[in-house]
C-alpha cells in the first residue's frame, strides 16, 4: 500500500466542525480523551490476552507515555495496548462508527447550540485532538500483527486523511499532534502534569512522562498519576476529591457526582460496588436514548470486562454510573452468560439495595440534595413502580409530588407526609392527574375536597397515570383518583344530597334527555361547591386526559 487519501464521511467533518469550534474554552481535555482511549486500548488488549496470552509478546507491563517535543512542537500519546489494524483505523476514526456520535449530532444540530460538557459522553473525544492541533499524526499496530503491517493515519482535520502502511517495531497506538501556533502551553511539561493529575489520575495504568533535563525530555521516565483501582481502597484512604476525580474519569462529567456509595461484599461471593447519583441527567437520557446504557463497568478481579449497565442494574436505575468488581466471575465471561449468571443476579439486587439506601438516606438527611436529585431523576424512577415489584414500596416512599397542601408546583409532599396530615376516619390517599400542574390545581373536582380539607396529590407528568396503573396502595392505604368513585361523606352531607337529588329531580330528567349516548348518568354531586358541573368517572374508567393522549396515539 502506498499512501493513499480519503475522505471524511460528510458527518465527520461535521463532527470535527461542531468539536473544534465548542472546545475552545476547554481545550484541554483533549489530553484526557486520548488518554482515556489510550486506557481503553490496555483494557482490550489485557482482556483480549486472557485467552491469547501470546498477544502480549513479552510486554505485558500495559501503560501509557505522554510526551513533548519543543522543536518539532509536537505532543505525543503512546500506549502498548491493543493497538488497530487497517481496517480497524478507517472503521474507527475516518467514520462515524458509534451511534452515540451520530445522536451528539443530531442533538447539536436541533438545538444549534455546542455544549462541551456532552463531547465525553457521546464519544467523540479522538477529534477532540484537533482543537489544539493543526495536523493530528497515528501511528498503530495491531497487538499480535507483524511490524510490517502497521498503519500511518494523518490528517488536517479539514475533510481528508491519508493512510500509509508503515514499519512499527512496537505494538500499540501513538497519536502525534502538531500544535497550533497559538497552542505552546502544552509544551510545557508541568502544563502536561498537572492536567493528567487532573483529569487522568485514577486511569488503572500507568501514565509517564519524561524527566526535564535542560529544557528537553530526558532519558528517564516517571509515572504521575496515582494509577490505582481506587475502588480497591479502604474507605478511608479515600477523600471526597479522591471520588469526585474518580467520578469525571468514569462518567465523562464535569460536574461533581451528587452523590455516592462504596462497598465491599464478603463472603461465598465477594464484590466491590461504587455507585454514584450524577447531579443533572446526561443528555442521553433526555433524549430519551434508551438503547445504549453506558456507565457501568464490570471488572472482574480488576481486570476491566466490558460495560454492562443493562445485566447490573434494572432500567430505572439507568442513571446511576459506576464500577462493580466482582471476584468470583470466570474472567472470559460473555454478554449472553452474564445475562443468565446466578452470581449476577444477587450482585444486581445488592447494587439496586445500594442505590435505594442512598436515596433513603439523602432524602432523611440532605433533603436539598434529594430534591436536586429528583427533579433530575425523579420521573426516571417512577419507572421502578411498575418495573420493580420486590422494591414498590421502598420506591413509593421515596417519590414527591405537588399537592394542594404543599407549596406551588414543588414536587416535596412525600406519600409519608400524606398519611401523616390524614384526617381523622380519611383512610384514602386522594389524588388527581391533569396535562399540567395548573389544569389539576384548577380543577372543578378539587372544590369539595378543598371545602372538607382534605390533602389531594397533583399529579401531571406523563408518566404519573401510568405507573399508578401499578400504585393502587402504599403503607396499607388505598390510592385514588379524585374524579372517580364516591366522595367520603359523613350522615349529614349524604342527607342533604338526598334532598337536592329529589328536589332536582325534573332538571336532572331533562338534562339526562338533552345529553342522551353521551353521558350514562347526571346526578347531583357533593364534589362542587362554586362551579355548576363537572364531568365524573366511574370506578374503572380511564381518566380524561389519559383517555385523550391514547386517542392522539391512535388507539
Ligand atoms: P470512543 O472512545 O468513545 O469510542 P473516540 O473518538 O475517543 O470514541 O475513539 C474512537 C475509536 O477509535 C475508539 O472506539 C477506538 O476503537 C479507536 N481508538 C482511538 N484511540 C485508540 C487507541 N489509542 N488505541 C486503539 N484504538 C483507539
Ligand atoms: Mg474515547
Amino acid at each position: 500500500m502506498t499512501t493513499e487519501t480519503r475522505k471524511f464521511e460528510a458527518e465527520v467533518a461535521q463532527v470535527l466542525h461542531l468539536v473544534t469550534h465548542s472546545l475552545y474554552s476547554h481545550k484541554e481535555i483533549f489530553l484526557r480523551e486520548l488518554i482515556s482511549n489510550a486506557s481503553d486500548a490496555c483494557d482490550k488488549l489485557r482482556f483480549e490476552s486472557i485467552a491469547q496470552p501470546e498477544l502480549l509478546a513479552g510486554d505485558g507491563e500495559l501503560h501509557i507515555d505522554v510526551s513533548w517535543d519543543p522543536q518539532a512542537r509536537t505532543v505525543t500519546v503512546r500506549d502498548n495496548g491493543v493497538g488497530m489494524n487497517v481496517d480497524e483505523v478507517v472503521a474507527n476514526i475516518g467514520t462515524i462508527a458509534s451511534s452515540g456520535t451520530r445522536r451528539f449530532l443530531d442533538a447539536m444540530s436541533a438545538e444549534q447550540k455546542t455544549d462541551a460538557r456532552l463531547i465525553g459522553q457521546f464519544g467523540v473525544g479522538f477529534y477532540s485532538a484537533f482543537v489544539v492541533a493543526d495536523r493530528v499524526t497515528v501511528l498503530t499496530r495491531r497487538a499480535g500483527a507483524p511490524a510490517g503491517e502497521g498503519v500511518k493515519w494523518e490528517s488536517d482535520g479539514k475533510g481528508e486523511y491519508s493512510l500509509e502502511r508503515v514499519e512499527l517495531a512496537e505494538r500499540g497506538t501513538a497519536v502525534i499532534l502538531h500544535l497550533k501556533a497559538d497552542e505552546d502551553e502544552f509544551l510545557q511539561p508541568w502544563t502536561l502534569k498537572s492536567l493528567i493529575t487532573r483529569y487522568s489520575d485514577h486511569v488503572a495504568f500507568p501514565i509517564r512522562l519524561p524527566v526535564e533535563q535542560d529544557g528537553k525530555p530526558g532519558e528517564e521516565w516517571e509515572t504521575v498519576n496515582a494509577a490505582s483501582a481506587l475502588w480497591t481502597k479502604p474507605k478511608s484512604e479515600i477523600s471526597d476529591e479522591d471520588y469526585q476525580s474518580f467520578y469525571k474519569s468514569l462518567g465523562h462529567d464535569f460536574n461533581d457526582a451528587l452523590a455516592w456509595a462504596h462497598n465491599r461484599v464478603e463472603g461465598s461471593q465477594s464484590f466491590t460496588t461504587l455507585l454514584y447519583i450524577p447531579a443533572q441527567p446526561p443528555f442521553e437520557l433526555m433524549m430519551g436514548g434508551r438503547d445504549e446504557r453506558k456507565g457501568l463497568k464490570l471488572y472482574i478481579k480488576r481486570v476491566f470486562i466490558m460495560d454492562a449497565a443493562e445485566e447490573l442494574l434494572p432500567n430505572y436505575l439507568r442513571f446511576v454510573r459506576g464500577v462493580v468488581d466482582a471476584d468470583d466471575l470466570p474472567l472470559n465471561v460473555s454478554r449472553e452468560i452474564l445475562q443468565q449468571n446466578r452470581q449476577l443476579e444477587r450482585i444486581k439486587s445488592a447494587c439496586v439495595k445500594r442505590v435505594l439506601d442512598l436515596l433513603e438516606k439523602m432524602a432523611r438527611d440532605e433533603p436539598e440534595k434529594f430534591a436536586t436529585f429528583y427533579k433530575a431523576f425523579g420521573n426516571t424512577l417512577k419507572e421502578g413502580i411498575a418495573e420493580d415489584h420486590a422494591n414498590r414500596e421502598r420506591i413509593a416512599k421515596l417519590l414527591r409530588f405537588a399537592s394542594t397542601k404543599g407549596e406551588g408546583a414543588a414536587q416535596a409532599v412525600s406519600l409519608d407526609d400524606y398519611i401523616l396530615r390524614m384526617a381523622p376516619g380519611q383512610d384514602i390517599i386522594w389524588y388527581i392527574t391533569a396535562d399540567s400542574h395548573a389544569a389539576a390545581i384548577g380543577s372543578p373536582q378539587l372544590e369539595a375536597f378543598k371545602a372538607k380539607g382534605i390533602e389531594v396529590l397533583l399529579m401531571s407528568d406523563r408518566i404519573d397515570e401510568w405507573m399508578l396503573g401499578s400504585l393502587n396502595e402504599y403503607a396499607g392505604k388505598k390510592l385514588q383518583n379524585v374524579a372517580k368513585g364516591e366522595l367520603p361523606l359523613d350522615e349529614a352531607d349524604k342527607q342533604r344530597q338526598q334532598e337536592a337529588s329529589a328536589a332536582a329531580a325534573p332538571l336532572l330528567d331533562k338534562l339526562k334527555s338533552l345529553l342522551g349516548e353521551r353521558v350514562k348518568d347526571v346526578r347531583v354531586s357533593a364534589r362542587l361547591t362554586d362551579s355548576p358541573s363537572c364531568l365524573a368517572l366511574s370506578d374503572y374508567e380511564m381518566a380524561p386526559h389519559l383517555a385523550r393522549l391514547l386517542r392522539e396515539a391512535g388507539h
